[in-house]
């Protein structure tokens, strides 16, 4: 097989290495004694998840069809690369959704399961692994292995939120959710300050079957954490209009089309930006309709809109705190960034709910924060230790599809479940062949 040697990057663009590149049309089962990989999707985890530095990266883009779709119980079974944009395609005019779906539907199904993502829905409906039926893993010594909840489910397990640290995942059988149109009612909320916002998140009356909060990452002193709770539902067809369709069409999508200079988004732009923002959104007294696509997926709309933050790249800093000191440890946090004087321009609050059962899997119950921020000097990773110690002694955890320089021994601390999946790992993969620069660094695979 031929590899393609090059310089490569997840979505932060944060840190580039030198990885070798493979292609394959199918998942050939694997060599016994080939040497060390890392399966890769869509490159839409941030860091260095889906990177091996001088080693080989196994690209899935190629294998990717539907296999099969259960029209009546709306069961999908698809290779692992195919992305959930292509499975949207299919299944929404049929009356289907995805039980769960990150923030971009760009990525590729082996990548939600390794990374069990979550979605505006966690603290009703959980992760992405709750809805997986079964998966066909390639393993360390070339066989395959059908893993359901049920059956080798410690590796079903191990696998979901695993990071493809286990094998590499060749299929994926997903239950879908039903839906009575493509469009959603979308209802905001707006909060003065922090405490608002948490009463917002945590109250029926705002709260919807998808809710997430936008946070005004500039705001200080008594506006701390002001920001929007944006609650939506899948619409009832006699909820809309008459003209409506239970499709529509793909919006048109804008490039961003080189690296901005990175001091275009300062502090002064990401203010005025944010008041305006605020003061948009949460005028919006009224519920009003919104395409699925522009409802889960508005930043889908412009790509390559990661070279906004310049050629350094930037890091997204994703951490949840649970429920008992979740007030006071995203409190810490946005206080710690506002003193650093270093402007976030996404910030994004939002309630999850309990724990899964992925081993590595990052919900729990509680409140997860997530902040762009841009890469200008080292000083960032300064700031960014201070918000790891804030997330520990607050009892959370960082996010590791977004994570490119966390320490080992915080990881350790942050995933209690991690010698037990650690024994999992030496059953099935002893020889350590599934690694990536995100496992070294954080010695995911070595003992403690
Ligand atoms: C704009 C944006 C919004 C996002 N919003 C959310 C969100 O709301 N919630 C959330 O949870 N995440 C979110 N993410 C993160 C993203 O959903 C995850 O990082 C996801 O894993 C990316 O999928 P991918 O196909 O790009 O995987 P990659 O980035 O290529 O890989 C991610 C991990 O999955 C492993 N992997 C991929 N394919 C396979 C396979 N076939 N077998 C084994 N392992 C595999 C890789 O080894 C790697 O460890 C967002 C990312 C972006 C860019």
């Amino acid at each position: 097989m031929a590899l393609l040697s090059t310089s490569l990057s997840g979505w932060g663009r944060y840190p580039v290495q030198s990885c070798e590149l493979e292609r394959p049309e199918r998942f050939a089962l694997l060599h016994p004694n080939a040497e060390h990989l890392i399966a890769r999707g869509q490159g839409r985890s941030y860091g260095d998840a889906s990177l091996n530095e001088n080693g080989r990266v196994l690209l899935t883009e190629r294998v990717n069809r539907l296999l099969e779709f259960d029209l009546e119980h709306g069961v999908l079974r698809a290779e692992a690369g195919v992305t959930l944009a292509e499975i949207l395609e299919v299944i929404v005019p049929k009356g289907w959704f995805l039980p769960v779906t990150p923030g971009t539907k760009f990525v590729s199904l082996g990548g939600c399961v390794a990374a069990d993502v979550h979605g505006k829905n966690h603290h009703h409906e959980g992760s992405f692994g709750d809805h997986v039926q079964s998966i066909e893993l390639i393993l360390a010594n070339g066989k395959l292995l059908h893993c359901t909840p049920t059956e080798n489910q410690q590796l079903f397990w191990a696998t979901v939120g695993g990071m493809g640290l286990t094998g590499i995942i060749g299929e994926v059988t997903v239950k879908l959710i039903p839906i009575p149109s493509a469009y959603m009612m979308v209802k905001n909320h707006s909060a003065d300050n922090l405490e608002g916002l948490f009463t917002l998140l945590q109250s029926p009356a705002s709260d919807d079957r998808y809710t997430v909060a936008w946070i005004d990452s500039m705001a200080s002193g008594e506006h701390l954490g002001r920001g929007v709770a944006m609650g939506g539902h899948h619409v009832e067809v006699e909820e809309l209009p008459g003209n409506f369709y239970r499709s529509i069409k793909p919006e048109r999508r804008h490039s961003i089309p080189f690296n901005f200079p990175a001091l275009i988004l300062n502090s002064k732009s990401i203010s005025v930006f944010n008041s305006r923002y605020f003061k948009r959104e949460g005028g919006r007294r009224h519920p009003f309709l919104s395409g699925y696509d522009s409802y889960f997926y508005p930043l889908d709309r412009i790509a390559h809109w990661n070279r906004l933050y310049g050629k350094r790249g930037f890091v997204q800093y994703q951490c949840v705190i649970p429920d008992a000191t979740a007030f006071e440890g995203v409190k810490h946090l946005l206080e710690a960034l506002s003193s650093s004087r270093r402007p976030s321009f996404l910030a994004v609050l939002k309630r999850l709910g309990p724990q899964g059962r992925g081993l590595l899997s990052f919900p729990m119950a509680g409140y997860t924060l997530a902040l762009d921020l841009p890469i200008r000097d080292s000083g960032l990773f300064v700031l960014l230790n201070k918000l790891d110690e804030i997330v520990l002694q607050h009892g959370g955890r960082v996010y590791l599809a977004k994570d490119a320089r966390l320490s080992s021994q915080k990881f350790r601390e942050m995933y209690p479940l991690y010698a037990e999946w650690l024994k999992i790992k030496h059953e099935f993969d002893p020889q350590n062949r599934f690694s990536s620069s995100l496992s070294r660094r954080l010695k995911i695979g070595e003992s403690a």
